[in-house]
Protein backbone atom coordinates (compact mmCIF):
# COMPACT_ATOMS: atom_id res chain seq x y z
CA UNK A 1 0.00 0.00 0.00
CA UNK A 2 0.96 3.54 -0.58
CA UNK A 3 -0.54 6.91 -0.50
CA UNK A 4 -2.03 8.59 -3.62
CA UNK A 5 0.21 11.42 -4.98
CA UNK A 6 -3.39 13.60 -5.67
CA UNK A 7 -5.45 12.93 -2.67
CA UNK A 8 -3.65 11.23 -0.09
CA UNK A 9 -6.07 8.51 0.37
CA UNK A 10 -4.16 4.87 0.39
CA UNK A 11 -3.58 3.12 -3.20
CA UNK A 12 -2.88 0.26 -4.02
CA UNK A 13 0.49 -0.61 -5.84
CA UNK A 14 0.27 -1.78 -9.10
CA UNK A 15 3.66 -2.50 -9.98
CA UNK A 16 3.44 -0.41 -13.23
CA UNK A 17 5.01 3.39 -12.51
CA UNK A 18 2.25 5.30 -14.82
CA UNK A 19 -0.20 3.83 -12.11
CA UNK A 20 1.46 4.01 -8.92
CA UNK A 21 0.64 7.56 -8.40
CA UNK A 22 -2.78 8.11 -8.06
CA UNK A 23 -5.70 5.70 -6.13
CA UNK A 24 -8.74 4.45 -8.27
CA UNK A 25 -11.12 7.56 -7.26
CA UNK A 26 -8.63 10.12 -8.67
CA UNK A 27 -8.50 7.54 -11.92
CA UNK A 28 -12.18 7.53 -12.58
CA UNK A 29 -12.84 9.76 -15.09
CA UNK A 30 -17.13 9.70 -13.90
CA UNK A 31 -16.13 11.37 -10.69
CA UNK A 32 -16.86 15.44 -10.81
CA UNK A 33 -13.71 17.08 -10.73
CA UNK A 34 -15.11 20.03 -9.24
CA UNK A 35 -15.91 18.88 -5.77
CA UNK A 36 -13.62 17.88 -3.14
CA UNK A 37 -14.49 16.10 -0.17
CA UNK A 38 -11.97 17.08 2.56
CA UNK A 39 -11.84 14.05 5.38
CA UNK A 40 -8.85 13.40 8.12
CA UNK A 41 -8.24 9.91 7.36
CA UNK A 42 -8.36 7.26 4.26
CA UNK A 43 -11.18 5.12 6.39
CA UNK A 44 -13.65 8.50 6.44
CA UNK A 45 -13.38 8.08 2.19
CA UNK A 46 -14.87 4.40 2.86
CA UNK A 47 -17.70 5.88 4.65
CA UNK A 48 -18.79 8.19 2.64
CA UNK A 49 -18.37 6.41 -0.81
CA UNK A 50 -21.02 3.61 0.84
CA UNK A 51 -23.59 6.73 1.15
CA UNK A 52 -23.83 6.66 -2.55
CA UNK A 53 -24.63 10.22 -2.47
CA UNK A 54 -21.31 11.49 -3.62
CA UNK A 55 -19.92 11.57 -7.08
CA UNK A 56 -16.99 14.00 -6.62
CA UNK A 57 -13.22 14.09 -5.43
CA UNK A 58 -11.58 13.65 -2.18
CA UNK A 59 -8.58 14.96 0.09
CA UNK A 60 -7.20 13.24 2.99
CA UNK A 61 -5.72 15.57 5.65
CA UNK A 62 -4.40 12.43 7.52
CA UNK A 63 -4.97 14.03 10.51
CA UNK A 64 -6.52 17.12 12.04
CA UNK A 65 -5.47 20.26 14.04
CA UNK A 66 -4.94 19.52 17.73
CA UNK A 67 -3.07 21.97 19.29
CA UNK A 68 -2.42 20.02 22.57
CA UNK A 69 -0.78 16.79 20.29
CA UNK A 70 1.05 20.05 18.74
CA UNK A 71 -0.64 18.94 15.35
CA UNK A 72 -0.87 22.10 13.55
CA UNK A 73 -2.11 22.75 9.69
CA UNK A 74 2.12 22.15 8.49
CA UNK A 75 1.85 18.55 10.03
CA UNK A 76 -1.19 17.73 7.91
CA UNK A 77 -2.08 17.75 4.08
CA UNK A 78 -3.19 21.09 3.61
CA UNK A 79 -0.26 22.61 1.29
CA UNK A 80 -0.75 19.65 -0.69
CA UNK A 81 -4.64 20.58 -0.68
CA UNK A 82 -3.82 24.15 -1.69
CA UNK A 83 -1.52 22.57 -4.68
CA UNK A 84 -4.42 21.06 -6.02
CA UNK A 85 -6.55 24.00 -5.86
CA UNK A 86 -4.41 26.11 -8.33
CA UNK A 87 -4.15 22.77 -10.76
CA UNK A 88 -7.30 21.33 -10.88
CA UNK A 89 -10.90 22.56 -11.39
CA UNK A 90 -11.94 22.86 -7.78
CA UNK A 91 -15.21 25.09 -7.09
CA UNK A 92 -16.32 23.80 -3.92
CA UNK A 93 -14.97 22.11 -1.03
CA UNK A 94 -17.04 20.24 1.56
CA UNK A 95 -15.38 20.07 4.57
CA UNK A 96 -15.68 16.31 6.28
CA UNK A 97 -13.85 16.52 9.47
CA UNK A 98 -14.94 14.73 12.23
CA UNK A 99 -18.06 16.72 14.29
CA UNK A 100 -15.76 17.07 17.25
CA UNK A 101 -13.39 19.61 18.67
CA UNK A 102 -9.96 19.15 16.24
CA UNK A 103 -12.33 18.53 13.22
CA UNK A 104 -14.24 21.75 13.85
CA UNK A 105 -10.95 23.60 14.33
CA UNK A 106 -9.72 22.44 10.99
CA UNK A 107 -12.73 23.23 9.18
CA UNK A 108 -12.75 26.39 10.00
CA UNK A 109 -9.40 26.87 9.49
CA UNK A 110 -9.73 25.25 5.63
CA UNK A 111 -13.09 28.49 5.50
CA UNK A 112 -10.93 31.37 6.67
CA UNK A 113 -7.81 29.95 3.99
CA UNK A 114 -10.43 29.14 0.71
CA UNK A 115 -12.99 31.70 0.78
CA UNK A 116 -10.99 34.21 0.29
CA UNK A 117 -10.20 32.71 -2.62
CA UNK A 118 -13.88 32.84 -4.23
CA UNK A 119 -13.98 28.99 -3.42
CA UNK A 120 -17.52 27.80 -2.12
CA UNK A 121 -16.90 26.30 1.25
CA UNK A 122 -19.49 23.45 2.54
CA UNK A 123 -19.43 21.58 5.86
CA UNK A 124 -21.88 18.68 6.69
CA UNK A 125 -25.29 19.39 8.05
CA UNK A 126 -25.83 18.86 11.70
CA UNK A 127 -27.29 15.28 12.48
CA UNK A 128 -24.13 13.21 13.01
CA UNK A 129 -23.50 12.49 16.68
CA UNK A 130 -21.34 15.17 18.13
CA UNK A 131 -18.14 14.02 19.28
CA UNK A 132 -18.33 11.14 17.42
CA UNK A 133 -16.22 9.87 14.77
CA UNK A 134 -17.45 9.90 10.26
CA UNK A 135 -16.87 6.25 10.05
CA UNK A 136 -19.27 5.69 13.04
CA UNK A 137 -22.18 7.71 11.29
CA UNK A 138 -24.64 5.31 9.47
CA UNK A 139 -24.37 5.28 5.77
CA UNK A 140 -28.33 6.80 5.91
CA UNK A 141 -27.45 9.59 8.42
CA UNK A 142 -23.95 10.75 6.51
CA UNK A 143 -25.91 10.55 2.75
CA UNK A 144 -28.40 13.43 4.68
CA UNK A 145 -25.98 15.18 5.81
CA UNK A 146 -23.92 15.37 2.76
CA UNK A 147 -26.99 16.42 1.00
CA UNK A 148 -28.17 18.93 3.36
CA UNK A 149 -24.38 20.74 3.65
CA UNK A 150 -24.41 24.09 4.25
CA UNK A 151 -22.16 27.00 3.24
CA UNK A 152 -19.93 27.68 5.98
CA UNK A 153 -19.93 31.00 7.69
CA UNK A 154 -16.39 31.82 9.49
CA UNK A 155 -17.66 35.38 10.41
CA UNK A 156 -14.82 36.80 8.92
CA UNK A 157 -15.60 40.32 7.31
ZN1 LIG B 1 -6.41 9.78 -5.11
Amino acid sequence: MTFCRRCWNVAERTGEASDDSECELCRDPRRDPSLVCVVEEPRDVVAIEKTHEYRGLYHVLQGAINPIEGIGPDQLRIKELFARLGAEPIAEVIVCTNPNLEGEATAMYLARQLQPLGLTVTRLASGLPVGGDLEYADELTLGRALEGRRNMETGAS
